[in-house]
This record gives C-alpha cells, structure tokens and sequence, in this order.
C-alpha cells in the first residue's frame, strides 16, 4: 500500500525540515524510517497548485504566508469539491480563541500550535490520517453501493417493461406509453386487444413448452403489422395489445384489423408441428387526450371480451352501451351472490308425463329467483352469468340438494316410482368435485339415486369428451341415469351420442312446437324417436303445448312429454294438491 501523502504548506522551508525530521522514525540502531510521503509547497498558491500532483492525504498548513494567508488557503481548498474531504490541520503561532475559531470556521479540521512539539505533531497526524482513511473506505464502500442499486433497479425496471418470454414490452410499459401520448395531446389513439382463441387446448395437448414457443412465434409475427411509431405489447398469459397512432375513426383501421386476422391463417410452426390458432379481437379509440390510460385498456378489454361472447375469430370495436351492459352484469353478479347467501333460490317443478299410459312419471326440478323486489326471475335471465362467474357450481347443488330433499319427503309419502330430473350446467359437468358432492347429497338426503335422472346439454359431453364419459359412467355406477337434454340444438348426431353411456332424450321444444306445421323437423323428430327406440334410449318430447303435439307423438312411440299441456313448472305445494294426493 503507498504511504500516505502529506502536504506541508510553510513560507519557511525550516519549518518542513523540522517537521520532516518529526515524522521520522528512528530506530535504536540509528536508521530512519518515514512512515508518509511529505511533500512540501511555499505559499498558498503552491499549494493549490499541486493538489493533483501529490493527492495528499493530510495538509499541514501555516497561517501566515505572504501572499494569500493559511485561513484563505484552506477556505479555498475546502471550497473543492474533489479535495474538501483532505484534512487539513492548521499549523499556528496565533493561539487566542479567537484565531483558533476563525480556523475552524474556514473549514480546518484541527490545529498545531508553535513551536510544533513532536509528540503533538506525530499523534496528531496519525489519528487525522486513520480518520480520513476510514473517511475514504466508507466513500468508496458508497459508490460501490450505489452502482449495485442503480444496476439492480436497472434489472427491475427492465423486468416491469420487457415481458420475459417473449422480450416485447409489458402492460406496465404500455400504460406508461399511452400515458405520455394522451398528456403530450395525441388524440386519434387505438388499442387494439388480441386473445387467442382456446389457447388452453394448445398447452393441455401439446405441453407448456410449445404453448411457450407458439406465444413468441406470435409474438413474432404481430412485429411484422408494426409502424414506426406503434407499439406492440404482451399483456400477459395469450393476450397482446397494439397502440396505434394516428387512426382518426374506425374506417381507417379496417385495412389493419383485416391484415392482422389475415395473418392467423397460415399456421405456426413449432416443434415440428402445424399448429392453427385464431384470435378474438377487441378495439377502443380514445375520444379524447383527458382520458385516463387504464380506462382506454379497460374499454378495449371489454370489447374484446363481447367479441369472445360472440364465439372465436371475432373482432368488436368499443361502444358506450357495452359498459352499460357491463355496469348491469356486475351488479347482476352482485345480486346473486348475495341472493345465495339469502337462500332466494327456490325450486319449481314440471310434471313429465308418460304419454303412453297418460300417467304421472316424474318431475322436473327448475330452479327460480325469488327476488326480494322484482318477485320470481326465471332462470334464462340469471343461468348465463352464473355460468361465467362460476355462481352456479353452489347454486346447481343447493338444486341438487332441494330436489333430493323433495323427491325423498315424497317418497316417504309413498310416490316411491316417481323420478327426480335435475338439471346440471356445463360447468358443474366440468367441476372436479362434482362426484364427491353428489355422493354427499345422497348421503345426506337419502334419495334413491335410481330415482335421479341428470340433464346435461350436448355440448357438455362435446367440450371434453374423454372426462364426460368417465364422468357419466361414474354416475350409471350410482345407477344415477343420465339424459340429454335440449337435444337438436347442439351439433351432434344421435350415431355419436350413442357412444356414450346416457338413458334418456330430450327433445327440444323448437322441434316439438312446428310438429303441427307442413315442417321437415316434422320428420326429424319422427327419425330421432324411432332410432332413439332401436337404440334403447328413452325419449321425453320438450314443450308439447297443444293435443294434436301430443298425439301425433303418442302416435309415433313416443314414451314421456313434458309441457304447458299438462302443466307449467309449478311449486311443491301446487304439485301436491293436484298430483300428489293420497
Ligand atoms: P330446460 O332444462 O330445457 O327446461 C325446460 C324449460 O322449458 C323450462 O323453462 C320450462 O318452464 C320450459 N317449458 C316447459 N314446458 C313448456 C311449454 O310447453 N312451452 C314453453 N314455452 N316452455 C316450456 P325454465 O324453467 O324457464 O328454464 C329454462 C332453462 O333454464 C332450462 O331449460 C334449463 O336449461 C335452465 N335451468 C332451469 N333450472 C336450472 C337449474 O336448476 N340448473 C341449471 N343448470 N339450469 C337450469
Ligand atoms: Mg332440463
Ligand atoms: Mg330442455
């Protein structure tokens, strides 16, 4: 390590050399030793001068010198941002309280008085020279600190703007964006919104590592629509977002939105496989430069979100009734959150007839809102949205839960043949706990599962095939039965159907209601009963509303009918004064 450097800063060059000899250390065996470079300046100025060339680390400084004195020295040394951290101990004949203050006000850190004794001069220096080392650890400890934070925020901020994965910019960064552009008066703003289209089909066959690359070949092809001055962010999980400038109205984002739909018709290639993917498309315009970023990515979401509404490959632009339609699904959703915890739902149930024997064969549970101040809702004003929040996993199993009680209460009372129908929505067909909350209904109910028939729609066998048969073949296994219900509506054919372990059909009522009309579903119907028969499938006729409905089907075998003919769904109590009576 170099010794440590001290300026010795005296008219008198006697005054050096004595203290030269001071600072010199010698041994018993007569050889000196010097523990500092010294080096020696003869006037202020001198001093000034030199600072660079020595970088002392200690200056001993006389006050009374010629030209400038000690205390206008050292104010000025002080007054250098590069050398005020040097010590300087001031060397001075001038010992009133007086002088000695005036040093320390010019910024000296200590004082010598002389005739400079050599125990003082010795402890002195070396005590100042340990306190300006430890001053210039801690400096450097500092700087090396403060280059760790600036590159860790640096990191930080990189990791808030840059999406990892595909290295385009994050949401953060576009609201930052869009921030600037609506503060520095752009107004003809757009956001355009993409979601992929059933990208979970992607990861659950091919594995997170494909749907990883297939997002930056995405990515990378979404690059090749940009301009100059837009922006193409990855707003997280399957969604990007584009921010354009300069789109004056809808017309001229026409040529854009068709180039970028365009451009999902060539499949990706990745992992050596040809995948197809499409993506639903929401835009919003900015109206003007007062509004607030998240509100225009708001809007934009929102768009996007009707297009999926709408099915997949959709593109929708932003209007204001979509945030009125949003205003009221909220507090719908709201409402029935707060209508399950009330226990509103109550059950209503449809007599099925079987039209053969013109006797009582079962009921129909269906569910209705007893609302506090709109009276009964019917379940095609709520079902939806509790379809999409989720509500309708706990609200299908109060259902579930009514209809046992109900159908138990009357077989006690000894309508021990009578069936239970209860209706079960795509989403609690798909919920992983549906077994095991019906094995618990049973058990608390104490229905008989061979009396419980479950609706299902066609669609929810379609959506997921492989479960929907592991699922329904549990439920044969309860000797629960299953039935199809609103059949015709969906896509499948009753070949396909058949595959699956199900007992009975519905038909649906649009089919049932033209049976009197010149109508080819006349046929159709007449086709589903007769190949239902062969395929030992029970068929109920949805709907039957008028006495040539009914016969025409009595006439072609047809076994149940349910329907206003017979009697709309009705309250338990209803149900017992008119079919229940002993
Ligand atoms: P769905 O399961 O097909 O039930 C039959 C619907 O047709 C009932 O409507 C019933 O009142 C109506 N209906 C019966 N006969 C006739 C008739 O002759 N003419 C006419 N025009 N309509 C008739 P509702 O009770 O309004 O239920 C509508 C749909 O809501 C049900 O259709 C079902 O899909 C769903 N739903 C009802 N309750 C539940 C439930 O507890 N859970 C689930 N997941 N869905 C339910
Ligand atoms: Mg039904
Ligand atoms: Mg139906």
């Amino acid at each position: 390590m170099n010794k440590p450097s001290i300026l010795v800063v005296d008219d008198e060059p006697d005054n050096f050399d004595v203290i030269e000899t001071f600072l010199t250390n010698t041994q018993d065996s007569g050889q000196a030793t010097q523990d500092y470079q010294l080096h020696y300046a003869a006037s202020g100025k001198d001093a000034i001068a030199c600072l660079e060339v020595f970088q002392p680390d200690l200056i001993l400084l006389d006050v009374m010198m010629p030209d400038i004195d000690g205390i206008e020295v050292c104010k000025k040394i002080k007054a250098m941002p590069q050398w005020s951290a040097v010590p300087i101990i001031v060397v001075t004949a001038l010992t009133t309280k007086k002088d000695l203050a005036q040093c320390l006000f010019a910024g000296a850190d200590d004082f010598i008085s002389k005739p400079v004794n050599r125990l003082e001069l010795t402890a002195r220096v070396r005590s100042m020279i340990r306190i300006h080392q430890q001053y210039q650890q801690l400096a450097a400890f500092n700087t090396q600190l403060e280059a760790m934070v600036q590159e860790r925020t640096a990191q930080l901020q990189s990791m808030i703007f840059e999406d990892s994965l595909t290295k385009l910019p994050s949401r953060a960064f576009l609201l930052q964006e869009l921030k600037k552009r609506l503060q520095s008066g752009q107004s003809s703003l757009a956001l355009v919104y993409l979601d992929c289209d059933q990208f979970k089909l992607i990861n659950g066959s091919f594995g997170h590592a494909v749907g990883n690359q297939l997002l930056i070949a995405i990515a990378n092809r979404l690059q090749q629509h940009l301009r100059p001055s837009d922006v193409l962010v990855r707003m997280g999980e399957d969604e990007f977002c584009f921010l354009l400038n300069q789109i004056e109205n809808e017309t001229s984002l026409e040529p854009f939105l068709h180039n970028i739909l365009g451009s999902f018709l060539q499949p990706f290639v990745v992992a050596n496989c040809e995948i197809f993917i499409t993506v639903s498309i929401g835009v919003a315009l900015s109206r003007n430069t007062d509004q607030q970023p998240e509100e225009l990515l708001q809007d934009a979401d929102t768009a996007m979100y009707q297009a999926k509404l709408r099915g997949k490959e959709s593109c929708q632009i932003f209007d204001h009734q979509m945030h009125l339609a949003m205003f009221n699904r909220l507090i719908l959703e709201n409402d029935l959150q707060r209508a399950l915890a009330q226990q509103e739902f109550i059950l209503y149930y449809q007599p099925i007839i079987n039209i053969q024997t013109q006797k009582l064969a079962g009921f129909e549970a269906l569910v209705r809102w007893q609302h506090p101040e709109r009276g009964m809702v019917s379940p095609a004003e709520f079902i939806p949205s509790m379809e999409t929040t989720g509500l309708i996993i706990p609200v299908g199993m109060e259902v579930l839960k009514q209809a046992c009680q109900q159908l138990r209460a009357w077989q006690l009372q000894g309508w021990t043949d009578l069936t239970m129908s209860v209706n079960l929505s795509v989403r609690q067909f798909s919920c992983a706990t549906l077994l095991a909350d019906i094995d618990r209904i049973l058990a608390e109910t104490g229905a008989n599962p061979a009396n419980i028939k479950l609706e299902i729609t066609e669609s929810a066998i379609m959506d997921n095939a492989e479960t929907a048969i592991a699922i329904t073949k549990e439920l044969r296994s309860r000797q629960i039965q299953i039935s199809i219900d609103d059949f015709g509506t969906g896509y499948s054919s009753l070949g396909y159907l058949h595959r699956f372990p199900i007992d009975n059909l519905k038909i649906d009522r649009s089919f049932v209601n033209q049976i009197q009309s010149e109508n080819r579903n006349y046929h159709v119907v007449d086709t589903i009963i007769t190949l239902s028969n062969q395929l030992g499938l029970a068929v109920i006729a949805e709907g039957i509303e008028t006495k040539e409905q009914l016969e025409w089907l009595q006439n072609v075998g047809c076994k149940y009918g349910q329907g206003y003919l017979f009697n709309k769904p009705l309250p338990a109590s209803e149900v017992e004064k008119i079919y229940l009576r002993s």
